[in-house]
This record gives C-alpha cells, sequence and structure tokens, in this order.
C-alpha cells in the first residue's frame, strides 16, 4: 500500500506557512513504514527541533482505480478515518530553500499516525462538511471541517488517479487546517472526527 498526502488544502493553512494557495492539488508521499498505528507512542526524533502535528482527515481507498473522474470517485472509497502528518519544520524548511524534496522532513519512521478506527462514509451526515480536532494537553489546537478544503475529496481522488493508479488500502490524507504547532515530551494529543475520538496517544 502507499500512501498519499495532500499539501496547502486548507486557505487559513497555507497562509501561516505563508505558502501560495495552490491552483491544483499539491501531493507528496509516505512509505508504509512512516505508519503509526494503536495509538502507539510517538517518539520526537533527535534530529529536529521542531516537531509539527497536523491533523487531517485520511480516505482508504476501497477500489483500484485509474483516470477516475470527478463524478466516479466516490465509488472508490468506503471509510473515513482521522490521521497526524507528523512533519519536521525546521528540516521542512531547509529542503525547501534549496528547492530540494521533502521527505526527510515528511517520510520518516513514526510519521503517519493513523486511526485504528474508520467512520464509513454512511455513517457520516454530508461528506462535504465533516467537523475534526486536535486536542493538545486538553486543549484544541486544530478545529477543521472539510467544507473548508480548497480541493474536495473527490477532486482529490480524481486528480491523484491521472498520475498513480491507486490500490485497495491505499491512504490519502488530505491536508490539514490551520493551527500547525510544535509538539514537545509529555504532550497528549486527541483526534476527534463528528466528536468521535479515534485518535489518543502520548508524545515521547
Ligand atoms: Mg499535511
Amino acid at each position: 500500500m502507499k500512501i498519499i498526502c495532500i499539501g496547502r488544502n486548507y486557505v487559513a493553512h497555507a497562509k501561516e506557512l505563508k505558502s501560495e494557495v495552490p491552483d491544483e492539488p499539491v501531493f507528496f508521499m509516505k512509505p508504509d513504514s512512516a505508519l503509526l498505528r494503536n495509538n502507539a507512542p510517538f517518539y520526537i526524533p533527535d534530529w529536529s527541533n521542531d516537531l509539527h502535528h497536523e491533523i487531517e482527515l485520511v480516505i482508504k481507498i476501497s477500489r483500484i482505480g485509474k483516470n477516475i473522474e470527478k463524478k466516479f470517485a466516490h465509488r472508490y472509497f468506503d471509510e473515513i478515518g482521522l490521521g497526524i502528518d507528523f512533519t519536521a519544520r525546521d528540516i521542512q524548511y531547509k529542503l525547501i530553500e534549496k528547492g530540494l524534496p521533502w521527505e526527510k522532513s515528511k517520510a520518516f519512521d513514526q510519521s503517519a499516525v493513523i486511526s485504528n478506527t474508520f467512520i464509513n462514509k454512511t455513517d457520516l451526515n454530508d461528506l462535504q462538511s465533516i467537523p475534526f480536532k486536535l486536542n493538545k494537553n486538553g486543549e484544541t489546537v486544530q478545529n477543521g471541517n472539510s467544507n473548508l478544503m480548497i480541493f474536495g475529496i473527490e477532486e482529490i481522488i480524481s486528480y491523484i488517479s491521472k498520475y498513480l493508479t491507486l490500490k485497495i488500502g491505499d491512504l490519502i490524507y488530505t491536508g490539514t487546517p490551520a493551527g500547525v504547532g510544535p509538539v514537545t515530551i509529555g504532550d497528549h494529543l486527541e483526534g476527534f472526527m463528528d466528536d468521535k475520538k479515534l485518535l489518543d496517544f502520548m508524545i515521547k
């Protein structure tokens, strides 16, 4: 399986990073070795001093597809989960400055936190309006809603499938809303989708 992540998919987040709002989706990838499941603790790597949380809705692909038309994209996923795209922001900025690929800052071990529970899309009221949030030590630090995405779920699936064949079990991280920030040892992170707690783990 592969992990595809959308970057800069919320205007307020693009602005907080002083990035341009893109006119087509930006995507990058993480290897399967990046996955962190079962609410296991996240260990801050010793080579970063600015490790950021990015809470994101995650689509699980349920059917193989290539060149998927947007109007058929809904047939290619059944479930949505919650994840964190952990990012070594200090390293990422250095790479961007030099025009180098982002992998070192984005694709490292444990950088793709994923919820054990996925919600079936038929159990969500409205896919265009899925609320989600991240609490750090009991305080809400990121508050998102799929209605704030620049590129919606179906558009993302269609766009990615022009370039990559999507396979069953592939995960698409759909971008993070504003409020990204650093984690430090001892932090307690909890992620919620539609008021259901799907993530609950410690930073070590
Ligand atoms: Mg992200």
